[in-house]
Protein backbone atom coordinates (compact mmCIF):
# COMPACT_ATOMS: atom_id res chain seq x y z
CA UNK A 1 0.00 0.00 0.00
CA UNK A 2 0.59 3.72 -0.60
CA UNK A 3 0.07 6.51 1.47
CA UNK A 4 -0.36 10.36 -0.71
CA UNK A 5 0.51 13.02 2.29
CA UNK A 6 -0.93 15.43 0.05
CA UNK A 7 -4.86 13.88 -0.20
CA UNK A 8 -4.50 12.22 2.72
CA UNK A 9 -5.28 8.74 1.49
CA UNK A 10 -4.07 5.21 1.09
CA UNK A 11 -3.70 3.61 -2.20
CA UNK A 12 -4.24 -0.18 -3.08
CA UNK A 13 -1.51 -1.33 -4.70
CA UNK A 14 2.37 0.10 -5.41
CA UNK A 15 1.31 2.91 -7.46
CA UNK A 16 4.88 5.55 -7.24
CA UNK A 17 1.66 8.73 -8.05
CA UNK A 18 -1.62 9.59 -5.97
CA UNK A 19 -4.30 8.73 -8.82
CA UNK A 20 -5.80 12.25 -7.25
CA UNK A 21 -3.32 14.78 -7.31
CA UNK A 22 -0.32 12.84 -9.03
CA UNK A 23 2.08 13.70 -6.69
CA UNK A 24 4.30 11.18 -5.02
CA UNK A 25 3.56 8.70 -3.05
CA UNK A 26 4.68 7.12 0.48
CA UNK A 27 5.66 3.42 0.97
CA UNK A 28 3.09 2.11 3.85
CA UNK A 29 3.09 -1.45 4.56
CA UNK A 30 0.21 -4.21 3.94
CA UNK A 31 -1.16 -5.10 0.61
CA UNK A 32 0.86 -4.76 -2.16
CA UNK A 33 -1.30 -5.87 -4.67
CA UNK A 34 -2.93 -3.83 -7.50
CA UNK A 35 -6.58 -2.69 -6.97
CA UNK A 36 -7.07 -3.99 -10.57
CA UNK A 37 -8.06 -7.26 -11.97
CA UNK A 38 -5.19 -8.27 -14.39
CA UNK A 39 -7.62 -9.10 -18.03
CA UNK A 40 -5.41 -10.71 -20.44
CA UNK A 41 -5.45 -9.42 -23.75
CA UNK A 42 -6.20 -10.66 -26.84
CA UNK A 43 -2.62 -10.67 -27.85
CA UNK A 44 -1.72 -12.71 -24.47
CA UNK A 45 -4.78 -15.12 -24.61
CA UNK A 46 -4.08 -16.32 -28.25
CA UNK A 47 0.11 -15.51 -28.07
CA UNK A 48 1.17 -19.13 -29.47
CA UNK A 49 -1.47 -18.76 -32.34
CA UNK A 50 0.00 -15.00 -33.62
CA UNK A 51 3.52 -16.35 -33.06
CA UNK A 52 2.60 -19.23 -35.19
CA UNK A 53 1.00 -16.88 -37.70
CA UNK A 54 3.68 -14.18 -37.82
CA UNK A 55 6.52 -17.15 -38.04
CA UNK A 56 4.41 -18.86 -41.03
CA UNK A 57 3.94 -15.85 -42.52
CA UNK A 58 7.04 -13.88 -42.59
CA UNK A 59 8.89 -17.42 -42.59
CA UNK A 60 7.05 -17.81 -45.29
CA UNK A 61 7.80 -14.49 -47.31
CA UNK A 62 12.00 -14.83 -46.40
CA UNK A 63 11.97 -18.10 -47.79
CA UNK A 64 10.21 -16.64 -51.48
CA UNK A 65 12.88 -13.69 -51.17
CA UNK A 66 15.59 -16.86 -51.30
CA UNK A 67 13.99 -19.05 -53.73
CA UNK A 68 13.69 -15.58 -56.16
CA UNK A 69 17.21 -14.51 -55.41
CA UNK A 70 18.61 -18.15 -55.92
CA UNK A 71 16.83 -18.17 -59.55
CA UNK A 72 18.03 -14.79 -60.38
CA UNK A 73 15.79 -12.29 -58.57
CA UNK A 74 12.70 -11.89 -60.90
CA UNK A 75 10.73 -9.97 -58.55
CA UNK A 76 7.67 -12.18 -57.71
CA UNK A 77 9.02 -12.57 -54.05
CA UNK A 78 8.17 -8.83 -53.32
CA UNK A 79 4.39 -9.06 -54.08
CA UNK A 80 4.29 -11.85 -51.22
CA UNK A 81 6.06 -9.97 -48.78
CA UNK A 82 3.73 -6.85 -50.00
CA UNK A 83 0.87 -9.43 -49.19
CA UNK A 84 2.12 -10.50 -45.55
CA UNK A 85 2.49 -7.09 -44.95
CA UNK A 86 -1.05 -5.73 -45.73
CA UNK A 87 -2.44 -9.11 -44.01
CA UNK A 88 -0.54 -7.89 -40.87
CA UNK A 89 -1.44 -4.14 -41.29
CA UNK A 90 -5.13 -5.55 -41.28
CA UNK A 91 -5.18 -7.66 -38.59
CA UNK A 92 -4.04 -5.37 -36.37
CA UNK A 93 -6.47 -2.58 -37.68
CA UNK A 94 -9.07 -5.33 -36.95
CA UNK A 95 -7.70 -6.76 -33.29
CA UNK A 96 -7.42 -2.64 -32.64
CA UNK A 97 -10.39 -1.58 -33.46
CA UNK A 98 -12.51 -4.70 -32.49
CA UNK A 99 -14.92 -2.69 -29.96
CA UNK A 100 -16.26 -0.44 -32.92
CA UNK A 101 -16.41 -2.69 -36.11
CA UNK A 102 -18.03 0.05 -37.97
CA UNK A 103 -14.67 2.37 -37.93
CA UNK A 104 -12.84 -0.46 -38.47
CA UNK A 105 -14.59 -1.63 -41.21
CA UNK A 106 -14.30 2.36 -42.71
CA UNK A 107 -10.40 2.03 -41.95
CA UNK A 108 -9.97 -0.68 -43.98
CA UNK A 109 -11.60 -0.16 -46.94
CA UNK A 110 -9.02 3.20 -46.85
CA UNK A 111 -6.40 1.23 -46.29
CA UNK A 112 -7.49 -1.55 -48.63
CA UNK A 113 -7.83 1.11 -51.41
CA UNK A 114 -4.71 2.58 -50.75
CA UNK A 115 -2.65 -0.06 -50.47
CA UNK A 116 -4.09 -1.81 -54.23
CA UNK A 117 -3.71 1.96 -55.77
CA UNK A 118 0.18 2.36 -54.17
CA UNK A 119 0.08 -1.53 -55.70
CA UNK A 120 -1.18 -0.80 -59.21
CA UNK A 121 1.11 2.16 -59.62
CA UNK A 122 4.16 -0.25 -58.64
CA UNK A 123 2.87 -2.64 -61.17
CA UNK A 124 2.83 -0.71 -63.75
CA UNK A 125 -0.40 1.34 -63.77
CA UNK A 126 -3.10 -1.18 -65.13
CA UNK A 127 -5.91 0.89 -63.31
CA UNK A 128 -7.29 -2.19 -61.88
CA UNK A 129 -7.16 -0.61 -58.60
CA UNK A 130 -9.73 2.06 -59.39
CA UNK A 131 -11.78 0.25 -62.12
CA UNK A 132 -12.81 -2.39 -59.53
CA UNK A 133 -11.00 -2.23 -56.11
CA UNK A 134 -12.23 0.96 -55.78
CA UNK A 135 -15.53 0.20 -56.28
CA UNK A 136 -15.98 -3.29 -54.95
CA UNK A 137 -14.47 -2.62 -52.13
CA UNK A 138 -16.80 0.71 -51.15
CA UNK A 139 -20.06 -1.09 -52.15
CA UNK A 140 -19.15 -4.48 -50.15
CA UNK A 141 -18.63 -1.77 -46.95
CA UNK A 142 -21.64 -0.04 -47.41
CA UNK A 143 -23.37 -3.80 -47.33
CA UNK A 144 -21.93 -5.01 -44.89
CA UNK A 145 -22.64 -1.98 -42.70
CA UNK A 146 -26.05 -2.49 -43.80
CA UNK A 147 -25.92 -6.11 -42.59
CA UNK A 148 -24.22 -5.30 -39.13
CA UNK A 149 -26.50 -2.71 -38.27
CA UNK A 150 -29.50 -4.84 -39.00
CA UNK A 151 -27.85 -8.32 -37.23
CA UNK A 152 -26.63 -6.24 -34.19
CA UNK A 153 -29.29 -3.86 -33.82
CA UNK A 154 -27.18 -0.51 -33.29
CA UNK A 155 -28.72 2.63 -32.61
CA UNK A 156 -28.37 4.91 -35.27
CA UNK A 157 -25.81 7.14 -33.68
CA UNK A 158 -23.68 4.28 -33.57
CA UNK A 159 -23.12 3.83 -37.35
CA UNK A 160 -24.64 6.85 -39.24
CA UNK A 161 -21.21 8.13 -39.28
CA UNK A 162 -19.78 5.75 -41.06
CA UNK A 163 -22.23 4.51 -43.46
CA UNK A 164 -22.56 8.45 -44.16
CA UNK A 165 -18.59 8.29 -44.63
CA UNK A 166 -18.66 5.04 -46.96
CA UNK A 167 -21.23 7.06 -48.77
CA UNK A 168 -19.19 9.92 -49.51
CA UNK A 169 -16.22 7.22 -50.58
CA UNK A 170 -18.73 5.55 -52.75
CA UNK A 171 -18.78 9.04 -54.78
CA UNK A 172 -15.50 9.17 -55.28
CA UNK A 173 -15.35 6.44 -58.57
CA UNK A 174 -17.64 9.59 -60.16
CA UNK A 175 -14.56 11.93 -59.48
CA UNK A 176 -12.05 9.58 -60.70
CA UNK A 177 -14.53 8.95 -63.87
CA UNK A 178 -14.70 12.70 -64.35
CA UNK A 179 -11.25 13.04 -64.49
CA UNK A 180 -10.99 10.03 -67.50
CA UNK A 181 -8.70 7.83 -65.31
CA UNK A 182 -11.12 4.63 -65.41
CA UNK A 183 -11.15 2.42 -68.27
CA UNK A 184 -14.02 0.18 -67.43
CA UNK A 185 -16.41 2.58 -66.11
CA UNK A 186 -19.56 0.48 -65.21
CA UNK A 187 -18.22 -0.84 -61.79
CA UNK A 188 -17.65 2.99 -60.99
CA UNK A 189 -21.28 4.18 -62.62
CA UNK A 190 -22.39 1.12 -60.67
CA UNK A 191 -20.88 2.02 -57.03
CA UNK A 192 -22.08 5.65 -57.48
CA UNK A 193 -25.45 4.77 -57.83
CA UNK A 194 -25.68 2.26 -54.98
CA UNK A 195 -24.26 5.41 -52.94
CA UNK A 196 -26.80 7.47 -53.52
CA UNK A 197 -29.52 4.82 -53.29
CA UNK A 198 -28.34 3.72 -50.26
CA UNK A 199 -28.24 7.65 -48.92
CA UNK A 200 -31.70 8.50 -50.44
CA UNK A 201 -32.85 5.14 -48.41
CA UNK A 202 -31.21 6.44 -45.40
CA UNK A 203 -32.75 9.35 -45.95
CA UNK A 204 -36.48 7.85 -46.28
CA UNK A 205 -36.33 5.73 -43.11
CA UNK A 206 -34.10 7.72 -40.71
CA UNK A 207 -34.29 11.08 -42.21
CA UNK A 208 -34.21 12.91 -38.45
CA UNK A 209 -31.58 10.82 -36.97
CA UNK A 210 -29.02 11.86 -40.31
CA UNK A 211 -30.31 15.86 -39.63
CA UNK A 212 -29.50 15.43 -36.78
CA UNK A 213 -25.94 13.09 -36.57
CA UNK A 214 -24.58 15.54 -39.12
CA UNK A 215 -25.60 18.88 -36.91
CA UNK A 216 -23.59 17.12 -34.33
CA UNK A 217 -20.92 16.01 -36.33
CA UNK A 218 -20.36 19.24 -38.26
CA UNK A 219 -21.40 21.50 -35.16
CA UNK A 220 -23.91 23.61 -37.24
ZN1 LIG B 1 -2.80 12.81 -3.70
Amino acid sequence: MRYCDKCGVTIAGEEARCPLCQSMTLPRGGDSRPPFPDVPTLYARHGLFFRILLLCTVGGAIACLGVDWALGFHGWSLFVAGGVACLWLLLYISIARRRNVLKALTQQVVVVCALGVLWDLCTGWRAWSIDYLLPAAFMSVMLAMFILTLVLRMPSEAFLIYLLLDMLFGLLPAALLAAGLCRNAYPSIACVCVSVIAFVALLVFKGGAVAQELKRRLHL
